[in-house]
């Protein structure tokens, strides 16, 4: 029965004229493989790791993308530290980048972290006892991994030849902290001021319908508001906006250096870093839409005269909202992080923190006078200042607490 009815469906759908350009095959049997049990979980630079990279690399090379790694390859290698049972190892993970040439000025980037917590050694597990346990994460990231292997598919094998060139770039070193995003923007393969915008895919396997989907980075740029409700109507898919350019991925790198973001979510759930986030609760119909959705933003972005316009949107709050706040210190927080206060990972040039003497590494532990003890506690902090005014911030270098005061 339920067959009968998925077939009429797909049936009237084609009847108004909405053929399915993403078919749901192919997403499932990159996840398939990308969250099987022989990659044992993708942990940064793990043998599994280098498995899915190949693999990656594989279908840029059968959709004729031009390797645009190190040297000539599809890899970009770079040195991540890793805490293995209380030392710390260093290792190579690598990007996976491949180059669809239009012989345009301007590059559209679209990314996907390809890395997840490998058998649970690397931190960041909620589920017990998880050590030696395979993570498949299907939704985290296969999901998002294998839409950038369709998105790249489509691009190259349409009959278009677009006013953008498309730089797809599969991330590893995420889970750890964006590493692997923060390795390319500051190493990137193609200049970053000739990119137009940032399009990033986290977590897409779990579309529940009538929640829809979490589209943040509303606000870098004024031409998500003016393109998205139309076409998310025309592709009946419900969503909210978060309109932060900073969040727990891989866009966050491309927006602190003034380009335009976009990440698309389905939303966190019970299996979220998990050794049950597998595929059987994959929705392949659901991710096939919002790729629709995807693919027709990047061809309107196409067409227009002018490329996105970047807004300045980087306030870090997760969840569906549209809240906004009237002030920031223009830092990235380090998500991996796990002790009180609020660790920086990144500092904007040129915004509050900046200018305040804020730096990388930092631990900021109390503002306007108040405890930080997570993030959440930064947010409330932040929403109850006006652009202006003076605070100080109580801040950990290494072992020295310095005070700093921060104009907002
Ligand atoms: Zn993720």
């Amino acid at each position: 029965m339920k067959q009968i009815m998925v077939a009429l469906f797909v049936l009237s759908f084609h009847f108004k004229g909405f053929s399915q350009t993403f078919l749901t095959a192919p997403i499932r049997s990159h996840i398939e493989f990308l969250a099987s049990d022989e990659l044992e979980g993708r942990g940064t630079a793990s043998l599994g790791e280098i498995r899915a990279a190949n693999y990656i690399a594989s279908v840029f090379k059968n959709a004729s993308l031009r390797p645009a790694g190190t040297d000539g390859s599809y890899f970009q290698p770079f040195e991540v530290s890793i805490g293995i049972e209380g030392n710390a190892h260093k290792l190579t993970a690598r990007n996976v980048v491949g180059f669809l040439d239009n012989g345009a000025n301007k590059t559209i980037v679209i990314g996907a972290h390809y890395d997840h917590l490998g058998k649970g050694f690397q931190g960041s597990s909620l589920s017990p006892n998880s050590k030696n346990q395979i993570h498949n994460g299907a939704d985290d990231n296969a999901s998002g991994t294998a839409g950038l292997l369709e998105l790249a598919r489509y691009f190259a094998g349409n009959s278009v030849t677009e006013k953008h060139n498309f730089l797809f770039i599969a991330f590893s070193g995420e889970e750890l902290g964006l590493i692997g995003s923060k390795y390319f923007t500051e190493k990137p393969s193609i200049p970053l001021t000739s990119v137009a915008c940032m399009i990033n895919m986290d977590m897409i396997g779990r579309l529940n319908p009538d929640k829809g989907v979490i589209v943040s980075g509303w606000g870098t740029s004024s031409m998500w508001g003016k393109m998205i409700p139309d076409l998310a109507k025309k592709a009946k898919l419900k969503y909210t906006v978060d309109s932060a350019g900073v969040g727990a991925s891989d866009h966050t790198s491309f927006y602190l250096k003034n380009i335009p973001v976009l990440q698309f979510f389905t939303g966190t759930h019970m299996d979220y870093h998990k050794v049950s986030d597998d595929i059987d609760k994959i929705n392949f119909e659901g991710e096939s839409q919002i790729l629709s959705l995807i693919a027709g933003l990047l061809r309107e972005v196409d067409k227009q005269s002018n490329d996105p316009d970047f807004l300045t949107a980087g306030n870090p709050h997760t969840g569906a909202t549209t809240t906004d706040f009237k002030v920031t210190l223009g830092v990235m927080p380090d998500y991996s992080y796990s002790g009180k206060g609020l660790k920086i990972d990144g500092v904007s040039k040129a915004r509050p923190g900046d200018k305040a003497g804020i730096l990388a590494g930092d631990i900021i532990k109390k503002l306007a006078g108040k405890e930080i003890g997570t993030i959440y506690d930064y947010m409330e902090i932040l929403g109850q200042h006006e652009k202006g005014e003076q605070v100080e911030a109580e801040l950990l270098r290494g072992s020295e607490t310095k005070i700093v005061k921060v104009t907002f």
